[in-house]
């Protein structure tokens, strides 16, 4: 089981991830992009948590919900509305939950991802956070539809994650800043997909901070 408690643990370590990270996901962007990218992250989670503890009371999915708004509303540049979504749709999956078990758990990553999906319209292999987020929700889809407990598949998860980021570098940029650069973005990491890629490693940071 996954719970509220955890899942706040779980922003929490995400956002210092992002702070240790801020300039390494900038260095990312100017490569590709307009070296945002982790100035983005680093305001809108820090503002999206700054709220919490007025929700810290309610179940799961209005302390997601409460996040994305913020993303939604304050990180500029594409991430915003992209992460928004995430965490929108996220929280639609676990509506009145105050812990999550494995199901919940898919449910809740299958939805960021169709969130994603939907809004941003990248496909697998457009260099983006898609590369990270698609194979994370079929390794933890195969890992759980394996009998792992969620702990155990999100290490199989964080696993394909990482490898999915790594996989972006030799990529053409086929959607947003990165793909006006064509062929000249093949080598360098996409910073979307590493953000993810982060996002879900701070998951695992806290589940395996509680076994
Ligand atoms: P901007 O590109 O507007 O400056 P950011 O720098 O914050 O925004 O975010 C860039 C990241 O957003 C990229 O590295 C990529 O992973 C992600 N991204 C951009 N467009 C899309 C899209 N259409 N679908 C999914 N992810 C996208
Ligand atoms: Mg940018």
């Amino acid at each position: 089981m996954v719970t509220k408690q955890q899942i706040l643990q779980w922003l929490q370590t995400f956002v210092a991830e992002i702070e240790q990270n801020k300039d390494y996901l900038t260095e990312l962007d100017a490569a590709i992009g307009d070296a945002d990218h982790g100035i983005n992250m680093d305001r809108g989670f820090k503002k999206a948590i700054a709220q919490l503890p007025t929700v810290a009371d309610k179940d799961i999915s209005s302390i997601l919900k409460a996040v994305s708004m913020t993303l939604i509303s304050s990180i500029g540049g594409a991430s915003g509305p992209l992460y928004g979504t995430l965490f929108l749709q996220a929280s639609t999956a676990v509506a009145g939950k105050q812990d999550l078990n494995e199901q919940d758990m898919l449910g809740l990553l299958q939805a960021g991802l169709d969130g994603v999906l939907g809004r941003g319209k990248a496909q697998l292999g457009d260099k983006t956070m898609v590369d990270v987020l698609s194979p994370a929700v079929t390794t933890f889809q195969q890992a759980v539809a394996e009998g792992n407990n969620t702990l155990q598949a999100m290490q199989r998860t964080v696993a394909a994650a990482e490898q999915g980021m790594k996989d972006t570098t030799p990529m053409v940029a086929k959607k947003g800043r990165a793909s006006y650069l064509g062929e000249r973005s093949v080598g360098h990491q996409d910073p979307g997909a590493t953000s993810s890629y982060l996002m879900l490693k701070s998951l695992l940071t806290v589940l395996e901070s509680f076994s």
